[in-house]
């Protein structure tokens, strides 16, 4: 079998409600989409992270300069495909969007792999330790409102994804150090004493700041600190870990098993949230998987964007070993963005139908078992919604 084209789908609408977080605020949701065919008819997806713009130029990347790097190679060849690639491109970028890209075209190939072997993805990867992983709502985002609105806000919101099923929550903060304090004291307030919640800085605070955040996050008991501070500040998030009983969590801005070497043997976060769509693909994901795990650090995936990177982590995450096991291990979640995306909820033939799961299955979700990704893009709603 041979690759004969690789394309990129770049999807965009207009949210109703501008939504932002703490670098800032935006306006439209796209997903980007990677199809791979073959000389036999069959054709794998996977999804590149990156929106806007970024999707637009990671687009550049698969098309242009990966494309005629692969054509006519045999799917199969993930593993090899995936150096040669990465060996090109090594000059030109060992993180961002270069590595964004090939995982795109890399989870394509798994699906490839998939349908050709006729097995799920969760089977292809080592198989099921799960057959259901429960699910955590993320929402609370900040808007163009002052403090009390935001305090109000999070409070219903907080309140709506515990009622909505999900078995945890995850607020953003960014306002600055008081009103973030604030923030997270009306989320604790809201949920209850024992619900967990975890916080979310995207990067925003100096370790100092991030300090006095994390000790009143103490307090409240939170299950963790997510990118607290600059992901390239591996000290700093050392000097977090050490001083603070909070969990610190972050890497979704790290690619590759080499940047994520340094962040495990630095013993930078206490769990350790690689992005399929952006570390380079399933392929490399499982060697952070491996590599985190060999430092005793559990796993919870990042998840973003449509429901084909839905799909892979579910697959993911299914076949993730316990870490570090026990009778009653702490299972790893599934996360989900609990805002308007239509290419979440609308973009498959079948539906995931993740929300309807979570509140019928006391906060689970069970893995596709079709081959590959085990989904299926409705191409009339790409064609609506395609902006390239
Ligand atoms: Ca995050």
């Amino acid at each position: 079998m041979k690759i004969t084209s690789i394309k990129s789908h770049i999807l965009q609408y207009d949210l109703p409600k501008e939504l932002g977080y703490s670098q800032q605020y935006y306006a439209k949701r796209s997903t980007h989409l990677v199809e791979i065919t073959t000389d036999e008819g069959l054709t794998g997806w996977g999804e590149c992270f990156g929106p806007g713009n970024v999707a637009i130029a990671n687009k550049t990347i698969v098309e242009q300069v990966i494309q005629p790097m692969i054509l006519g190679k045999d799917p199969l060849d993930r593993e090899a495909i995936w150096h040669h690639v990465y060996n090109l491109l090594r000059d030109h970028g060992q993180k961002g969007m270069p590595l964004q890209a090939l995982s795109g075209v890399d989870i394509a190939l798994w699906d490839l792999f998939g349908k050709i072997a006729n097995l799920p993805l969760s089977k292809l990867v080592g198989g099921h330790f799960r057959d259901k992983v429960p699910v955590y709502g993320y929402g609370m985002m900040l808007c163009r409102e002052d403090t009390n609105s935001h305090v109000a806000r999070f409070k219903d919101e907080a309140a709506a994804i515990k009622d909505a099923g999900f078995a945890a929550t995850k607020m953003k903060v960014g306002l600055g150090v008081k009103d973030d304090i604030r923030l997270a004291e009306a989320v604790r307030e809201a949920v209850g004493d024992d619900f967990p919640f975890m916080v979310d800085a995207n990067h925003c605070y100096t370790t100092s700041d991030a300090l006095h955040v994390g000790y009143a996050l103490d307090e409240l008991n939170a299950y963790w600190f997510e990118e607290p501070i600059a992901p390239e500040d591996y000290e700093g998030y050392r000097e977090l870990r050490n001083k603070l009983k909070t969990n610190i969590a972050g890497g979704e801005a790290e690619f590759t098993r080499w940047g994520w070497r340094h962040l495990l043997e630095g013993r930078c976060v206490d769990i350790a949230q690689p992005e399929v769509c952006a570390v380079g693909g399933i392929s490399e994901y499982l060697k952070v998987l491996a590599l985190a795990h060999a430092h005793f650090t559990p796993v919870v995936n990042h998840v973003w964007g449509s429901a084909v990177a839905i799909a892979t982590n579910l697959h993911l995450l299914a076949a993730m070993p316990p870490m570090p096991g026990g009778l009653f291990p702490r299972e790893p979640m599934l996360e989900f963005d609990t805002t308007h995306n239509l290419f979440r909820d609308e973009l498959l033939l079948e539906p995931l139908n993740i929300q309807a799961q979570v509140a019928t299955n006391s906060g689970y979700v069970s893995i596709p078992d079709g081959p590959g990704l085990g989904v299926e893009p409705d191409r009339d709603f790409i064609k609506k919604f395609r902006i390239n």
